[in-house]
């Protein structure tokens, strides 16, 4: 059972790092989800890895889940459980964050449109796996590749990718709601450098893309948890509108796909420079 794939610069390395942890396609055997297979995978942010596939020929690492996010979600902090999806108490730490109120916290109450993804609750110990076998193999794999970069450099930048459903749904907090193009999240400023942020929108809109900066995704866990500007370690959510490249039913690529993935081409070129710049 693959958890991760890692996949590193095919050049010299910059301190740049890349993740992908809502790609995943991989769904565990024990993963009885109610709803049909097509429904559950709307969940995915599918097809982001390829997208940024050209990021090692840049001097990035770039590490993609193999796990689908509502099997148990990467970018959510351990203690964001929801009650509702256990049989009995969890044992440790609960800290229930607006993510597990729309249901889909660290493990998701509820499938796209609102629908329940379990018909009966897990057991913990159900639950304690997952987070053994999937979650922590999966934030030792991004902090493994961050800390070697940042041994050797002294600082790191990390962009988290991602990719969101053009129009707000029932589970998010911007219902009907059109998206931008991109969105980027930085936490209100607090996960990297602001100049950080403001390159990739400026690199974007010069592209034409319509960009948006902590509206409505402000970036979660994986950027909390490794962004940490004062000590030169920079993290940024990056979110992509899928009517940019994909069919959000079947999930097929569309025929934006190719622009897109040249244009994020030149934003990797860009972001080396960048990072070559202050490393
Ligand atoms: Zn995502």
């Amino acid at each position: 059972m693959q958890v991760y794939r890692r996949h590193d610069p095919t050049g010299a390395p910059l301190p740049l790092v890349l993740d992908s942890p809502h790609s995943g396609t991989s769904y565990p055997a024990d993963f009885a989800h109610l709803p049909p297979r097509a429904v559950v995978r709307r969940a995915e942010d599918t097809h982001v890895e390829t997208l940024f596939a050209c990021a090692p020929d840049a001097g990035a690492t770039l590490v993609e889940a193999l796990f689908p996010r509502a099997y148990i979600d990467p970018n959510r902090h351990p203690s964001d459980m929801d009650p509702a999806v256990l049989e009995e108490p969890w044992p440790g730490p609960v800290a229930r964050s607006r993510k597990t109120e729309l249901g889909i916290g660290l493990v998701w109450r509820l499938a796209q449109g609102g629908v329940p993804m379990y018909a009966r609750p897990l057991s913990v110990a159900d639950v304690e796996r997952r987070i053994a076998l999937y979650y922590e193999p999966y934030h030792a794999a991004v902090a493994a590749a961050l800390d070697e970069r940042y041994r050797r450099f002294g600082a790191v930048w990390y962009l988290n990718c991602h990719s969101m459903p053009a129009v707000g749904d029932v589970m998010s907090d911007d219902p009907g709601r059109e998206r931008a193009e991109f969105v980027l999240g930085d936490r209100d400023g607090t996960t990297c450098e602001p100049e950080f942020t403001a390159f990739v929108a400026a690199t974007l809109s010069a592209m034409g893309y319509e960009v948006a900066i902590n509206d409505p995704y402000k970036g979660v866990e994986l950027v909390r948890k490794h962004g940490r500007p004062a000590e030169r370690r920079h993290s940024l959510q990056i979110e992509i509108n899928r009517r940019l490249y994909m069919d959000e039913v079947s999930l097929a690529r569309t025929a934006g796909f190719n622009a897109l993935q040249e244009d994020l081409v030149r934003l990797m070129e860009a972001l080396a420079d960048y990072v070559r710049a202050r490393a």
